[in-house]
């Protein structure tokens, strides 16, 4: 079977990162997080992380042309390349977007599926205030919520348009979420293999 390579969408607190950990395990598949990969080059004190720490802090976007080139060049590593990979995180706006179907529309490598991981906001706002990572203050919350539903809500037409949308509810325990999400990439997967 080809190697599993997805896109997980969902406001920030809907649960996706941990979700994502659980598929990349159960699909061997490489999960790629670019706010993780962010937050590292952070702590590292790279070039990137000098130039994302102030734009993470205020909740808004780093630029596009930083993130395409970023993901474009973890994309292409072998490890990726062999087992496929799980985005989460990216594509965050349309442009990003257009740079992910350039790099796999056309090839023997296409996108499997587009999952959207549908949680509330209301309840999205109470999940992100208990977790209180460093960049979840109030006013960073509500930025990111309201860039998601001006940037990122969009791709999930831009998906459905391609045929690579599914919508996943994302309410319940972890592992019913998961359950519901293991049934609609099992599927993907096999139309893919039935060709
Ligand atoms: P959250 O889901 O809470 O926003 P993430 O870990 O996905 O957390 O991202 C944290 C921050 O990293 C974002 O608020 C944003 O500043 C930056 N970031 C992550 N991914 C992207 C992206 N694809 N494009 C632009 N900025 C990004």
């Amino acid at each position: 079977m080809s190697p599993l390579r997805m896109v997980i969408l969902g406001r920030q607190g809907s649960g996706k990162g941990t979700q994502s950990a659980r598929i990349a395990d159960a699909y061997g598949t490489v999960h790629i997080s670019t706010g993780d990969m962010l937050r590292a080059a952070v702590a590292e004190g790279t070039e990137l992380g000098r130039r994302a720490k102030a734009i993470m802090d205020a909740g808004e976007l780093v630029p596009d042309e930083i993130m395409n080139g970023v993901v474009a060049e973890r994309l292409a590593k072998p490890d990726v390349v062999e087992r496929g990979f799980l985005l989460d995180g990216f594509p965050r706006t349309p442009d990003q977007a257009e740079a992910l179907a350039a790099i796999c529309d056309g090839t023997d490598r296409p996108l499997t599926v587009a999952v959207n991981l549908e949680v509330p906001v209301d309840e999205v706002m109470r999940r992100m205030l208990a977790r209180g990572r460093d960049d979840d203050t109030a006013e960073a919350i509500a930025r990111r919520l309201e860039l998601y539903e001006e940037q990122t809500a969009p791709l999930l037409a831009w998906f459905a348009e391609r045929g690579l949308l599914e919508t996943v509810d994302g309410l319940g325990t972890e592992d019913e979420v998961f359950e519901r999400l293991r049934a609609v990439i099992d599927a993907r997967l096999d139309r893919a293999a039935a060709g």
